[in-house]
């Protein structure tokens, strides 16, 4: 088939967000009554899955601080959960385990799924949290955890095989997935800031609308389309600090532990939720006893068949090359430089082990293969979905965006003309009016 010289929506980037909003358009073109065909194309430089979503981890939770976070979580969910065999998604439910310094918001998070009728278990008190994670996991033996929230619903996906399922239901709706090719800037009209065309390594492709899903590269197109690579940004407390980078870099730390994934099963053989533990307790070496930290840390894993092992991370660590010089290609395992070291291998064992007994002596399984990769990050942390220079759509998730299947969907629906109040709360110009999201005592920066 020839390349396209025009489509009505060229959506950059067939990774989650890409793919889903190509999903959607189709979905609406069709029930207007219209034609599919040529109209809507995605481009990729690489392939399906080629950036984040091919290597994250895949876990889909609700547990967010912040409200605007969880409704939008409880909406993917909801897609998730529409075709789980289609997307290789495991309802196995997600488990947030804290230490006392995050007893308060996580009690207020359940308190909050409980209203939007999020189904979720709150255990609170040390006894308790204890006893209830022992009759999950008889080796659980974390000590200082005071609460334990337990949400019923969500849980992780395969990462590639779900992005392959969401290119599969686009393809069968008309929509053309082009790989190997590679966007290399904007035409724009003359006197406007609309752009015409999109320039590619194989021609110009004319269009009326563009869509930007480009995960960790959103700082390229941002650039691109000559966005400020500064702003100011009023805090909370109404403090406005100028001058703040719009984008920056996290290292997403992550690996896999080479056991039986078995191993992790729940004391009556079922399969284990997706564990996530946040402690202040000393970090002890499960090699030879030495202190790790003394600092707050976390921790996430599941088993994973499709990785072969106990696959999970932890906290990421801020990248402090200048955002313009970070190099993102070649994108994670391939990385020569930004991929998961032995100093992650050691801490994160050392907490599956402080975590549950069976993973004690285990550090030598721990695959040597890189890992991990970039996450582009907003000042805030939190995503941005919004509309530029008149017909861009640009979905940038700040890394959040592996369990957001739904949010394609509904910038899609916002192109088609439907404003929608899930969105909403991550415009762009929030950073301006400082009405930005709360912030929690996670060590993570996105919880
Ligand atoms: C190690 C790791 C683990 C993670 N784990 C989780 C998790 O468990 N749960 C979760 O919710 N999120 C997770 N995330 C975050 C999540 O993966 C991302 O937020 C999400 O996948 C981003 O999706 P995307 O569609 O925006 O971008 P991507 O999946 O990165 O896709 C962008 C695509 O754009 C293409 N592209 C780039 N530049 C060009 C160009 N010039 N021309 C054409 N194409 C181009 C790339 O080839 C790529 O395929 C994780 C991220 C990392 C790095």
């Amino acid at each position: 088939m020839a390349f396209p010289t025009h489509a009505d929506y060229v959506i950059i980037g067939a990774g989650i967000h890409g793919l889903s909003t190509a999903w959607r358009l189709a979905e609406r073109l069709l029930d207007a009554g219209e034609t599919v065909d040529g109209r809507i194309v995605v481009l990729d430089k690489t392939g399906i899955a080629a950036g984040a979503s091919g290597i994250a981890c895949g876990v889909v939770r609700n547990n967010y601080y912040q409200p605007a976070m969880r409704n939008l979580m409880a909406h993917s969910v909801g897609v998730w959960e529409s075709d789980p065999e289609a997307f290789s998604y495991h309802s196995v439910g997600y488990m947030q385990i804290s230490c006392e310094p995050m007893h308060n918001d996580i009690a207020q998070i359940y308190s909050e799924q409980k209203a939007i009728g999020y189904e979720s278990v709150f255990v609170e008190g040390e006894g308790d949290c204890q006893q209830y994670m022992q009759a999950l996991f008889s080796d659980w033996q974390a000590q200082g955890i005071t609460s334990v929230l337990h949400e019923k619903k969500g849980g992780y996906a395969n990462n590639t095989a779900a992005i392959y399922g969401l290119a599969k239901k686009a393809e069968k709706l008309g929509v053309r997935i082009i790989t190997g090719v590679e966007v290399t800037g904007f035409k724009t009209e003359s006197g406007s800031t609309s752009v015409q065309a999109v320039e590619t390594s194989k021609g110009p492709v004319g269009c009326d609308h563009v869509v930007i899903g480009a995960g960790p590269w959103v700082r390229d197109f941002w650039n691109m389309l000559e966005l400020p690579k500064q702003i100011d940004v009023k805090d909370l407390e109404g403090k406005v600090h100028n001058n703040v980078d719009t984008w920056r870099f996290w290292q997403l730390e992550e690996g896999v532990l080479k056991v039986d994934p078995e191993l992790q099963k729940t004391n009556d053989g079922g399969m284990p939720p997706v564990i996530h533990v946040d402690t202040d307790a000393p970090l002890l070496s499960d090699e030879d006893g030495s202190l790790i930290t003394e600092e707050m840390w976390g921790i996430y894993y599941k088993p994973d068949w499709h990785f072969g092992g106990i696959q999970g991370g932890a906290a990421p660590y801020a990248v402090d090359t200048p955002v313009d010089d970070v190099l993102l290609d070649p994108y994670g395992p391939e990385s020569p430089e930004w991929v998961s070291g032995p100093d992650f291998a050691h801490m994160w064992v050392s907490a599956l082990a402080h975590c549950q007994k069976r993973f004690s002596g285990t550090l030598a399984q721990y695959h040597r293969d890189p890992s991990g990769g970039l996450g582009c990050f907003t000042p805030d942390s939190f995503p941005v979905f919004d509309r530029f220079c008149g017909n861009v759509s640009v979905i940038a998730d700040s890394n959040h965006g592996y369990k957001m299947l739904g949010v394609g969907r509904l910038m899609a629906d916002e192109i088609m003309g439907d404003e929608q109040e899930l969105l909403k709360p991550f415009r762009f110009n929030r950073f301006e009016s400082g009405e930005l999201h709360p912030t929690s005592s996670s060590p993570f920066p996105w919880s």
